[in-house]
């Protein structure tokens, strides 16, 4: 009998890795949905099937730990994934507290699938300390806060928010969506969160070309298991090329963000002085209502988020996104490159974003150049 291999076989095996102990200084995408399995009936790296865990979504999720100072990160197919996967993780019966102006989608999310599901909720102003303890009810296990808020930057302060619900019920949940400062603006862990989410695919990712979200927790063992069997049932993962696009975007996250915070703050403090801007939403503004609160709670800088009120209508404010050139008019944030967007007229009519209100994510360019966009789109006539 011969030995020979068939061509069909050495086609599957031709491409088969030879290269398992090459050592790449950048870490490589393992695509391979399945894992080798050992002859005692074990897994050397404990990669089973990639739904459950993978090699880029271990080193993302283990990496976004670290940075949050948290005890574990599930990293997910999107933002909005991880942050349903919470809502998930509730009971039939339980009541969630959320910010008024919280982003728009989630609230969607809770109305259109969690309420249907079983779970109440209410809006409350995050900014007013008196207004979230009275709205605390007996079944509230889970408040949400977003702070800077989206997109009026109102500023939460975590640490007494935490105290508030930890008096109330011990057991309910402190979560923070830390999407816009990252970690390397805030750790909501070390101010008495017990969860911080983030849409990874603004910071964290920073380049605009990857969707995935990413939940930390802190303390409740219970509660992270429930997690983890909701991200490896429901399999609602990043893909490991989407997990790798983030990690490598982690590699510059913190030069990145201090860049564009810095050029954020110079801008927030132009626009505030332009003559055609009726007011500027940025907490590094002495100004801000809650200056102090974000000065105590983010102390390496409020962000490169802003938003700002153009004198007029909401017509005036979109014509002057229209002729920013520098700016693109687009939804999302915490790229690379700078965005615009007037909100209202995405967030449909009964959101309580101002109409004349134009969202600005500020990214890697130069300041004047981005200043001189400005007075440029701003002048009248
Ligand atoms: N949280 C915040 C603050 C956001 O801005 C967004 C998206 O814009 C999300 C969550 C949802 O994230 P994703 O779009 O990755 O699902």
């Amino acid at each position: 009998m011969s030995s020979k291999k068939s061509p069909q076989t050495l086609a599957v095996q031709a491409a088969e890795n030879a290269f398992r102990t090459a050592k790449p200084v950048s870490t490589p995408i393992y695509l391979s949905t399945t894992f080798h399995r050992e002859a005692d009936g074990s897994y050397e790296h404990g990669f089973v099937y990639s739904r459950m865990q993978n090699p880029n979504r271990k080193i993302l999720e283990e990496g976004i730990a670290q940075l949050e100072q948290g005890d574990r990160c599930l990293a997910f197919s999107s933002g909005m994934a991880a942050i349903s996967a919470i809502f998930q993780a509730l009971k039939p019966g339980d009541h969630v507290l959320l910010p008024d102006d919280v982003y728009y989608n989630i609230y969607a999310l809770i109305k259109e699938v969690y309420a249907p599901w079983g779970l109440s909720y209410d809006l409350v102003d995050m900014s007013d300390n008196k207004a979230v303890k009275a709205a605390l009810q007996a079944n509230t296990k889970l408040v949400w806060l977003e702070t800077p808020s989206n997109p009026q930057l109102k500023i939460s302060d975590i640490t007494v928010i935490a105290q508030l619900v930890k008096q109330h019920n011990p057991q309910a949940l402190l979560a923070v969506d830390n999407t816009w400062p990252s970690p390397v603006l805030q750790l909501p862990l070390n101010l008495g969160a017990d969860i911080s989410i983030h849409s990874t695919t603004k910071y964290f990712g920073g380049h605009s070309d990857v969707l995935s979200g990413a939940i930390v927790v802190k303390g409740h063992p219970e509660f992270t298991h429930q997690l983890e069997r909701i991200q490896i049932l429901g399999g609602a993962v990043p893909s490991p090329f989407d997990a790798w696009l983030v990690s490598r975007g982690m590699q510059t996250l913190y030069t990145r963000v201090n860049a564009q915070t810095e050029t954020a703050q110079q801008l927030a403090q132009f626009l505030d002085e332009h003559p055609a801007i009726e007011s500027v939403n940025y907490p590094g503004l002495e100004s801000h209502p809650q200056h102090e609160i974000a000065k105590k709670q983010m102390p390496n800088g409020f962000g490169a988020m802003l938003s700002v009120l153009v004198k007029g209508d909401a017509q005036r404010a979109i014509e002057v996104s229209n002729r920013l050139q520098l700016f693109t008019t687009a939804t999302s944030l915490g790229g690379v490159e700078s965005l615009v967007e007037h909100r209202k007229s995405v967030e449909g009519e009964d959101s309580p974003t101002p109409e004349n209100l134009l969202r600005i994510s500020v990214g890697l360019e130069a300041f004047e150049d981005l200043k001189r966009d400005w007075e440029r789109a701003l002048v009248t006539g």
